[in-house]
């Protein structure tokens, strides 16, 4: 049997079957190239679209210091380290993004990865031992869900966002074993909030350690951005915060920070930090001038907050089902698959920009389209993907 056989010939049965129907449909929405990206409007295809959908939630992007911190950075030190962190891949700035980042978390150290789901993959895989258990929500991010099924130990996993079910879990573990419990601090799909102070004291019950994925948090909940521990107040009682740079930090890379001995295995253990070149100057620079300006500039995360509610309440009170959301991260729940991706076209087509989310990256009858807002929308922005929402969810009777 050829191996490629899968590629070639798609049965119903093959991941890949559907996708291979909506491009015969003409819907097929993935790596569509935008030719300009100005944060807030894009160009695709010729035409200026209103950007819903990206993660650029503080729209640093395209902030001339941000460009220049990088550009800079590029000056000074070149396009890449062409090495791991232990030869010849560690810089001045590695250190200096690595000291802020730990102050501005209030914990004793972190490191930099190279991207988040790396950060994912290696902490986990270097912390959950053989006999260890990671115990995971079942809507976590695909990397930690990777992390775990690449640690030597075993996963479990508990209802989304039920701390019932968090509980029952845990109380079936061996009590003499080691546990991580590990949550996303906001659902990259829904902007569901987990709730911490909860998830704290079931995982203080059953001596259970905590990691948070803030990817969606940072830059978006809590003082100036330090996300959801910070937002609840409970910063001390998570053991691990892990976040990423490609989102309000506006870059790329990822981080952990902890405790310093943890966060020291964790340097000379995960292998996705030892066996892969560290994250480029200009990564480092724009992720470090980000971080500047998201304490400097707390004005821009509190637009964030205001433009979120506008555009969350509007759409609400359209009928869209937006879920339970209270972050710039705003669903809206189709639940039919081709639906979605027929009204993802439509919207297109009309001038905004949005992602349609379909079963595996969904369970089935949720599908839904994914919006999410940035600290640079305007009023007139909100209002003029209102009006297209609205006539387009009219045309396809979805309200
Ligand atoms: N965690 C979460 C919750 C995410 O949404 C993502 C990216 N979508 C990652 C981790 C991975 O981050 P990166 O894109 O930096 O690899």
């Amino acid at each position: 049997m050829d191996i490629f056989e899968k590629c070639k010939n798609l049965t119903p049965l093959n991941p890949l079957y559907e996708a291979k129907i909506a491009i015969e449909k003409g819907v097929y929405p993935f790596f569509l190239p935008l030719e300009n990206n100005e944060g807030t409007e894009a160009i695709f295809n010729g035409r200026r679209v209103l950007m819903f959908g990206s993660n650029n939630y503080l729209g640093l992007t395209t902030d001339r210091r941000v460009r220049e911190a990088a550009i800079e950075a590029i000056k000074k030190y070149g396009t890449s380290v062409t090495g791991s962190r232990f030869m010849n891949g560690t810089l001045k700035i590695h250190l200096e993004l690595e000291e802020k980042l730990a102050e501005f978390l209030r914990k004793e150290k972190c490191i930099v990865f190279s991207t988040g789901y790396q950060t994912n993959v290696g902490t986990i895989s270097a912390i959950v031992g053989k006999d260890d258990y990671a115990i995971v929500d079942k809507e976590d991010h695909a990397s930690i869900i990777d992390g775990c099924k690449m640690s030597f130990g075993k996963m479990e996993r508990f209802k989304h966002n039920d701390l019932e079910d968090l509980e029952k879990v845990l109380k079936k573990l061996p009590e003499g074993k080691g546990k991580l419990v590990i949550v996303d601090g906001v659902y990259s799909m829904t902007g569901e909030i987990a709730p911490l102070p909860e998830i704290i004291k079931i995982c203080k019950k059953y001596n259970a350690r905590i990691m948070v994925d803030d990817a969606h948090s940072i830059g978006v909940l809590g003082e100036c951005g330090r996300g959801t521990a910070n937002y609840f107040g409970v910063e001390k009682d998570v053991d691990l915060i892990m976040g990423t740079f490609s989102k309000s930090f506006a870059s790329l890379g990822g981080f952990i920070a902890g405790d310093e001995d943890v966060i020291f295995y964790i340097q000379h253990v995960a292998r996705s930090f030892i066996f892969s070149a560290a994250i480029s100057p200009p990564n480092l620079a724009s992720a470090l001038k980000a971080l500047e300006i998201m304490q400097k500039e707390p004005e821009r995360i509190e637009n964030l907050k205001r433009v979120s509610e506008k555009w969350r309440n509007g759409l609400k009170s359209l009928g869209f089902d937006i879920g339970k959301t209270k972050t710039p991260i705003v669903p809206v729940y189709i639940r039919d698959k081709w639906k979605t991706v027929y009204m993802w076209k439509e919207l297109l087509e009309e001038g905004i920009y949005v992602n349609p989310v379909v079963p595996p990256g969904v369970p089935p009858g949720d599908s839904l389209l994914r919006t999410s807002c940035m600290a640079t929308h305007t009023d007139e922005h909100i209002e003029k993907g209102l009006e297209i929402f609205k006539k387009v969810g009219k045309k396809l009777g979805v309200i």
